[in-house]
């Protein structure tokens, strides 16, 4: 392990969505990249909106991906705790906010609502951008104790020094400077006592001696402030990495206007875990010799923050349906079926088990290449819960050709007389009526797949014939032969 020290800092305020997964999956990477320790913080403060089954879901979410934590809330970890409203408890934020008070770079402020609206109408008036005029700053010290024994409702303010732009570096997108007339003197503790976002982070990142700040670009314009914070406090500035935007197709922000999300829907689709993770890793990032199916282990061998891109990453659902396909076929026969198992209907799921196990687990992986996503699988295995009502139903609904009867009564002929009943046997069979009928592939495969299943697609051919069993099959050839006789 490095010194190296790396958070994801949630809000519990919603469900664990795209955008923060994938801030949490990079800081995932990237410690796992460099040997840093990641900690998992809470940042409760906002109680109105913090709920525990957010923070629930957000676990569920990190565990579903297999992203874990070496610090937090149930991990432990000697920099704790790790949710902000304990923190706020212990009197982190109040001994920071004194301290800077103490050293003159913050006051105490006692606008109200109706004062800051007013000087933000008359900048607006003005046609200058808002910032707080910085008035509460020339309070006395008697005044102040005046009015806080008359106990008016205050909030503590970071009084920003004059100075050269604030540099923000950042290893994705170089150095940004910001000008700190532009900044404002901001709030460190609100008027119900409780610590503002920039505050709370930078005491929290300073205290649990954090390295390395990675996440979403929406916080760039907070950054000068927490540099500034860092500084007044006597802490290192941690290195940044802000992450490019998520967009949806039309290159905005993505949104719920989009589609899905949120990580549970994902995983209720049908999604694997192990290819949202690769694609997530690719918003934003790309390997240097472009391989985009990458195990975990090969994406942390080529993961380096400068291939992070500055540019916002389109989120294209049809993408990573293909790579969840591809994820579905590499899968073994156990795997798939684990994964396949708690998505498949009651219906389907009994007529697959009076099956047998294998012929249960050979059911499943039967379908691979038919599913990009788990949640396709029932109407794939239909034909195996398929009466035989249905099934000739089906049938009839065909207009079989004679090549169609040809290709059908030699398999009949060949399936019949198989002794021994393995897909491999089946496969060979199936090429000899081939060779035999001289028809071609497409010509034989198709009728025999109607025949069997009912169905013009669907599963591997010679595994469904194999599912069904010989006496099934053969029993169905000999109607469908009949029918077919009768018919012309
Ligand atoms: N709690 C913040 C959020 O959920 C993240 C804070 C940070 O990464 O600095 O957006």
């Amino acid at each position: 392990m490095s010194e190296s020290r790396l958070r994801f800092a949630p809000s519990p305020t919603g469900n664990l969505h795209i955008g923060t997964l994938r801030t949490a999956l990079f800081n995932w990477i990237y410690a796992k990249a460099i040997g840093a320790t990641l900690v998992l913080r809470i940042e409760d403060t906002d109680l109105a909106r913090s709920q525990v089954e957010f923070e629930t879901n957000i676990n569920q979410g990190l565990d579903w991906l297999g992203l874990t934590m070496d610090e937090g809330p149930s991990q432990g970890g000697g920099w704790g705790p790790y949710r902000q409203t304990e923190r706020n408890e212990l009197g982190f934020y109040k001994a920071h906010a004194d301290r800077l008070l103490q050293l003159g770079y913050a006051y105490h402020c006692f606008c109200t609502e109706a004062d800051l609206d007013q000087e933000r109408a008359t900048a607006e008036a003005e046609k200058r951008p808002y910032v707080y005029s910085g008035r509460c700053k020339a309070l006395s010290p008697s005044d102040v104790q005046d009015k806080r024994v008359a106990q008016i409702p205050f909030t503590v303010k970071f009084s920003v020094p004059t100075g050269p732009p604030v540099r923000v570096k950042d290893v994705i997108r170089g150095d940004i400077d910001f000008d700190r007339s532009l900044i404002g003197d901001f709030v460190l503790v609100k008027s119900d006592q409780t610590p503002s976002y920039n505050f709370a982070v930078v005491v929290d990142d300073g205290m649990m001696g954090i390295t390395d700040v990675v996440r979403g670009e929406d916080h760039i314009s907070n950054t000068p402030k927490q540099i500034l914070l860092f500084e007044s406090l006597g802490y290192v500035v941690p290195k940044f990495a802000h992450l490019p935007m998520i967009l949806g197709p039309d290159k905005s922000k993505l949104s719920k206007r989009h589609g899905a999300t949120g990580v549970t829907e994902y995983r209720a689709q049908g999604f694997l875990a192990d290819a949202v993770f690769n694609y997530l890793m690719l918003l934003g990032w790309s390997s240097a010799d472009g391989k985009e199916l990458m195990t975990r282990d090969e994406i942390i061998h080529r993961f380096t923050l400068e291939r992070v891109s500055k540019s916002g990453a389109v989120f294209d659902v049809a993408k990573l349906r293909w790579m969840n396909g591809q994820y579905i076929r590499r899968q073994t026969p156990t795997e798939l079926l684990t994964h396949v198992r708690p998505y498949l209907s009651d219906r389907v799921r009994v007529a697959l088990e009076a099956l047998g196990f294998d012929r249960f687990q050979a059911a499943i992986y039967s379908v691979r290449d038919n599913l990009d996503v788990l949640t396709d699988c029932n109407s794939f295995l239909e034909v195996y819960a398929m009466d035989a009502d249905s099934w000739i139903a089906q049938v009839r609904g065909y207009s079989f050709g004679a090549t169609d009867l040809t290709a059908i009564s030699t398999f009949h002929a060949h399936v019949r007389g198989m002794t021994e009943w393995t897909v491999t046997g089946i496969e060979s069979m199936i090429a000899t009526v081939v060779t035999e009928t001289g028809l071609g592939k497409g010509k034989v495969f198709k009728p025999i797949r109607i025949a069997t299943s009912g169905q013009p697609s669907g599963p591997h051919l010679a595994e469904l014939i194999w599912i069904l069993g010989q006496s099934v099959v053969v029993q169905r050839m000999a109607d469908v032969v009949a029918l077919l006789n009768s018919v012309n």
